[in-house]
């Protein structure tokens, strides 16, 4: 099982590669787990990786090439399930690590679904509407040999939404010559999307942060929060967090983030945000922060909605918070994740906290595949359930092998898919 790549941690001076932090995650549960060596060769790399290059006409009438990727993990419980990201900074290795966390994510939470991944190298704020379409709409097409309801179905994430999701629909269905909505969830209503999907992502982080709560024995209200990020997740989290009592202090966006002690009056900042695309500028906010001091804030709760490397060995001794709920995938090295172990910080591992999103997606895929739409009332009780069951078990595994909640929640996820793994057996 040697790889030399595994013997490079991150150190102060470069960010870790979140490749590398996936593996070095699936080799400590494996560890822990005592997985076969033959299973862990099997599970440590992704099974398909692929690359286009395609041209977009941009508005000026010039041609771009863009680069992107489409990663499957794995398919061995299920068609394989993920989202896509537009981002100037997406590189293979950061989509091959969100595609393997995929892959646990839906395995902890029981979903019959493997975990892929898919990203284009662009910057959205500096591309028309018409110029993003056009990008989506050749994107999907180049990928369209891989996805579709029975194998692949990408979803939204960083700087992709519903409209999004309906232009890739769009262009499967009129490449197949017929409405295939099942290819995608995260869609509008209008066109299969499902009751809950916007919100459920951060639902689900509310969830869990109540549990975690419940079993502190604290209160909400006297439980102050900063969130990094305030986009789906972020700004939901926010809402949700608040209409639950808790005292939300910080919140940040790529731009910079606003602080207010006595907390935030967060219905108010969302219509600023609405009315402004950005946190910044908000009338009740006292002081204007970097996204770096939102990190280390003195509050109780701090939630990384974001992207990923935000809590690293050079940060994670100065974090406040006694509780870390990532919503964001990936913002924890593994030596940030040591060290908060140290200190008695707990961690919500990601393949938890924000796996309320894909359980929603999951349930929209049912919804599609049985033309049969439900109430968001039973959606959003579905999902409580789901995401409350999953923490206990997490917490059991945890407590089992006296380790961290992100261990526990590794080693049930990582023995469901090698379970299924082994009785599958090697083709050919
Ligand atoms: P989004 O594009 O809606 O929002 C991202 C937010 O992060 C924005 O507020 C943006 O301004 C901010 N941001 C971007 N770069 C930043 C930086 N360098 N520093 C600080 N803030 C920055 O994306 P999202 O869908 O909310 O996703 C956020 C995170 O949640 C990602 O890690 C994503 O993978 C994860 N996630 C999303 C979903 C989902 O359903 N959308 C599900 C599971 C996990």
């Amino acid at each position: 099982m040697a790889n030399s790549v595994l013997t490079a941690p991150a150190t102060a001076s470069a960010p870790a590669n979140p490749y590398i932090t996936a593996q070095r995650q699936f080799d400590q549960a494996a560890a822990i787990l005592e997985l076969d060596p033959g299973l862990r060769a099997v599970l440590r790399e992704v099974r398909r990786e692929f690359t286009v290059n395609f041209p977009v006409r941009m508005d000026d009438g010039t041609i771009r090439v863009f680069t992107g990727y489409r990663v499957q993990h794995n398919l061995t419980r299920g068609p394989a399930k993920g989202g896509i990201r537009y981002h100037p900074q997406v590189s293979l290795d950061e989509v091959k690590a969100l595609s393997m966390w995929m892959t646990w994510k839906c395995a902890l939470t029981n979903l019959p679904f493997g975990g892929a991944k898919g990203g284009v190298i662009c910057d959205p704020t500096r591309m028309s509407q018409k110029e993003l379409e056009n990008m989506t709409r050749r994107f999907a097409s180049e990928i369209s040999l891989l996805i579709g309801p029975e194998s692949d179905i990408p979803a939204p994430d960083v700087n992709t939404n519903p409209q999004t999701m309906a232009w890739i629909m769009d262009t499967i269905s009129m490449e197949k010559g017929y409405s295939v909505p099942a290819v995608v969830t995260g869609k509008p209503l209008s066109i299969g999307g499902s009751e809950g999907r916007p919100a459920a992502t951060g639902r689900g982080v509310t969830v869990v942060t109540l549990e975690a709560c419940a079993r502190m024995g604290w209160n909400p209200s006297e439980c102050s929060v900063a969130i990094q990020g305030f986009g789906n997740v972020g700004s939901v989290s926010a809402e949700l967090l608040a209409e639950q009592g808790f005292k939300v202090v910080a919140v940040s966006d790529v731009f910079g983030g606003i602080y207010n002690s006595e907390g935030l009056d967060v219905p108010a900042l969302l219509e600023h945000h609405r009315r402004t695309g950005r946190v910044g500028g908000f009338a009740g906010s006292r002081q204007e922060i970097s996204n770096s001091a939102l990190l280390e804030l003195p509050v109780t709760i701090l939630i990384p909605a974001a992207l990923e490397n935000q809590f690293s060995i050079d940060n994670a001794a100065r974090v406040q918070a006694k509780l870390i709920v990532e919503a964001a995938n990936g913002p924890t090295t593994p030596e940030a994740d040591d060290i908060f172990h140290q200190r008695g910080v707990t961690v919500i591992p990601d393949i938890l906290a924000n796996a309320g999103g894909v359980t929603v997606s999951y349930f929209e895929w049912v919804q599609d595949l049985q033309s049969y739409f439900w109430e968001e009332t039973e959606i959003n009780s579905r999902l409580t359930k789901i995401m409350q069951r999953t923490y206990q078990q997490m917490d059991d595994l945890a407590r089992e092998h006296r380790t961290t909640l992100r261990m526990g929640a590794y080693c049930l996820a990582v023995k469901r898919v090698a379970d299924a793994t082994a009785v599958r057996g090697i083709y050919p």
